[in-house]
């Protein structure tokens, strides 16, 4: 129906593919999805009683990924206490509120990696809340101890208060099963921990998490259900190693990546997730336990330069913020920080579109502007191959569409 067809025109086109951007560009929706996509010159005249929007210079992108969050919480200095003091309904309105700030920042697809159950995605399916469309993890899987174990020095076990979001495993048959009662529950991606953590009580970012064996067991379990990706945390070495060795499909900050590691996810063509908006945590230091604070500032400058080392070396990068570690509604910082280990704009921008939608297996609907695809859609101001920065700024992302609809701005 002519109604439903939107011309947008007058704009700089950067499709998410890596291909050189469209100067004076136009992009049709039809509904939900794109129709057209390219220069004015070639694209068919416009329906009767189309609805079309100048876009008066601005840049076109698709709409962002973030394949790293955790919209269940936002003061870390509270996680331990893993909400169990406030009412479940307020803490729903809190999430719902992040996942709102989060679209209108750009991002209208996200992966929620422990601490929401599947409602949050069934709900924004339904259109009861606005944000982005999600995939979630619902709870990490560790070992006793390990990131996932948030049972206190105290004795006080939070497993048992009915509210964890941990799944604790200690064999290569408990992780099957742990494998099992996540997809059960609804998960859309499972995610173990390969090392410890930075928040973690008990643990250190080089300690060791889940074994080969039993990383490859979760791997083997989501293959025969639909495959499933597998994030695995994991910070120090010899972790990230043994996660790519047990098949994951991303590895999750990546910090100190070796040079062996760096050769592994490339033969197995893993992705890393670096998060290293994380690294912007001195204004935060307040909401941070001394713990996290100082192994958080003895991690800085060796991960920039490891994580540089995997650009360099090729190493295929999805945009992911860890926010709720980081602030919601800024997910888009992130893309400074990727530039500033060696990624050309372009290319991070890639990393959270068409790549992003790559890992979280959405590529065949999401991630680029293209006919055919999903129209999810990103306006801003400036031209952020000239200064990626204009994205991190919510204030300059000018429209966002979802879905074909204006779900964030006007222009
Ligand atoms: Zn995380």
């Amino acid at each position: 129906m002519p109604d439903d067809v939107i011309v947008y025109r007058n704009a700089t086109l950067i499709d998410g593919t890596g291909a050189e951007p469209v100067r004076d560009a136009v992009v049709v929706t039809a509904q939900d999805s794109i129709t057209y996509a390219g220069p004015a010159q070639g694209a068919p005249p416009a329906p009767e009683g189309a609805r079309v929007t100048d876009l008066g210079g601005r840049t076109l992108l698709p709409g962002f990924f973030d394949t790293h969050v955790h919209f269940g919480f936002e003061d870390t200095s509270r996680l331990v206490l893993n909400n169990l003091d406030i009412h479940p309904s307020v803490h729903a309105f809190e999430t719902a509120e992040r996942m709102r700030r989060t679209l209108a920042a750009g991002v209208t697809g996200a992966r929620d990696l422990g601490g929401i159950d599947a409602g949050f995605r069934i709900a924004q399916e339904r259109g009861l809340i606005a944000g982005p469309r999600i995939q979630v993890a619902l709870r990490l899987m560790s070992h006793t101890g390990g990131h996932a174990d948030y049972t206190l020095p105290t004795g006080v076990n939070l497993h048992e208060c009915g509210n964890t979001t941990g799944e604790i495993v200690d064999s290569v048959h408990e992780a099957r099963v742990g494998a099992r009662k996540l997809m059960r529950d609804g998960a859309d991606v499972i995610k173990l921990c390969a090392t410890g953590g930075v928040s973690s009580p008990s643990d250190t970012p080089d300690d060791e998490g889940l074994t080969v064996e039993e990383i490859a067991a979760v791997v083997a379990e989501t293959r025969r259900h639909g495959g499933r990706p597998v994030a695995a945390h994991a910070q120090g070495a010899a972790g990230i190693r043994n996660a790519v060795r047990g098949g994951v499909t991303s590895i999750e900050h990546g910090y100190l990546v070796d040079d062996e590691g760096i050769d592994l996810m490339l033969e197995r063509g893993t992705f890393l997730v670096p998060t290293l908006a994380t690294f912007d945590f001195e204004d935060r230091k307040h909401l941070m336990s001394k713990k996290a604070y100082d192994t958080k500032r003895a991690l800085a400058d060796r991960t920039f330069e490891r994580v540089a080392e995997a650009v360099r070396r090729g190493v295929r990068v999805a945009l992911g913020t860890d926010a709720g570690i980081s602030p919601h509604g800024a997910n888009l910082a992130e893309l400074v920080h990727m530039v500033r280990v060696g990624m050309s704009p372009m290319q991070a921008i890639v990393a959270g579109t068409g790549a992003a939608a790559e890992l979280l297996g959405l590529a065949d609907r999401f991630g680029t502007v293209t006919a055919g695809k999903a129209a999810d859609l990103v306006v801003c101001d400036g031209d952020p191959l000239a200064d990626v920065a204009v994205l991190a700024d919510p204030a300059k992302v000018a429209m966002v569409v979802q879905g074909g609809e204006v779900v964030a701005g006007g222009v």
